[in-house]
């Protein structure tokens, strides 16, 4: 079917960015992840991938035509703005593919006590006082809460490197745990030990990440929800593995036949 094979870019750090890496390895095609490194120990992905920022659009358009990448997917967590910004950019100027694969958001449904707000100074604004709220966000997106002393947060975090340092020190009362985002049976548990009250979450649509809606849901416990942000209306976009596979079979075919 191809008279060479095409070399793909994956932009990850997502859980499908890692499933749809693992899906072209059956494909004649050359794939390059690429992760931004803020994990310390990160899950390589299936083939040939990269850490690190590219230095900008300059630096991706460089990264782009230096390795001679004919389609870049953009796999990335749908709440990282600037690198799908940037790879929107750069393609334009390298005259690359862009496919971006994001999954759909989460749809509230029966039992759901979700209230839906913009962004975390939203989230932060509507707790009530005196209530134990989990946040799950990631501890770059925790300074939009550093102002409610009035409010007990409890913390999730993938890892423990660094977190006390990384932390804005208003928050340092709050309660730290560890780990990933895990089975619904047991994020009622957890929430139940900690006495939580409320869960701040953003809709990711991720799958990994859905038991803690449905934890919260069993157990009546209302979600401040945070939407993700409009996507591009210009860039092909599909929402599961197999759409974005049919999609790269159909446009590598088109652009190898061409040359
Ligand atoms: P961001 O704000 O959109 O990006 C900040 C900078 O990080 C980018 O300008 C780029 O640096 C670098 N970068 C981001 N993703 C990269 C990638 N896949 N490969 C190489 N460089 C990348 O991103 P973020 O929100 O900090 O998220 C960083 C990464 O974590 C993303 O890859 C994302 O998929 C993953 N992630 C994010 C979230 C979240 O909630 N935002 C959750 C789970 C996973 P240069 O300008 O130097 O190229």
């Amino acid at each position: 079917m191809f008279h060479d094979r095409p070399n793909l870019l994956i932009l990850g750090g997502s859980e499908i960015a890692y499933q749809l890496a693992q899906k072209l390895q059956s494909l004649p095609v050359h794939v390059v992840s690429s992760l931004a490194g803020r994990t310390q120990n990160p899950r390589s992905p299936a083939g040939a991938w990269r850490v690190g920022g590219f230095g900008g659009i300059e630096g991706l358009v460089g990264f782009l035509r230096q390795n001679r990448i004919n389609m870049m997917i953009d796999a990335t967590h749908p709440f990282a703005r600037t690198i799908q910004t940037n790879a929107q950019t750069a393609a334009r100027i390298a005259d690359v593919a862009l496919l971006r694969l994001k999954p759909l958001p989460w749809q509230k449904t029966l039992g759901d006590r979700w209230c839906e707000v913009a962004d975390e100074q939203g989230a932060a604004k509507i707790l009530p006082k005196g209530a134990t709220v989990f946040l799950a966000l990631g501890r770059q997106r925790l300074g939009a809460f550093a102002r409610r002393l009035d409010v007990t947060f409890v913390i999730r975090m993938l890892e423990q490197a660094n977190h006390a340092a990384s932390l804005p020190s208003s928050l340092s009362h709050c309660k730290i745990i560890f780990g990933a985002p895990s089975r619904q049976d047991i994020e009622a548990r957890l929430f139940q030990a900690h006495k939580i009250d409320i869960l701040v979450s953003r809709n990711s649509g991720a799958q990994a990440s859905y038991a803690k809606i449905a934890a919260a849901r069993d157990l009546s416990l209302p979600v401040v929800m945070i939407v993700p942000p409009v996507p591009p209306a210009n860039i092909p976009t599909v929402h599961n593995v197999q759409a974005a596979q049919d999609f790269i079979i159909k446009q590598i075919g088109k652009d190898i036949s061409a040359q």
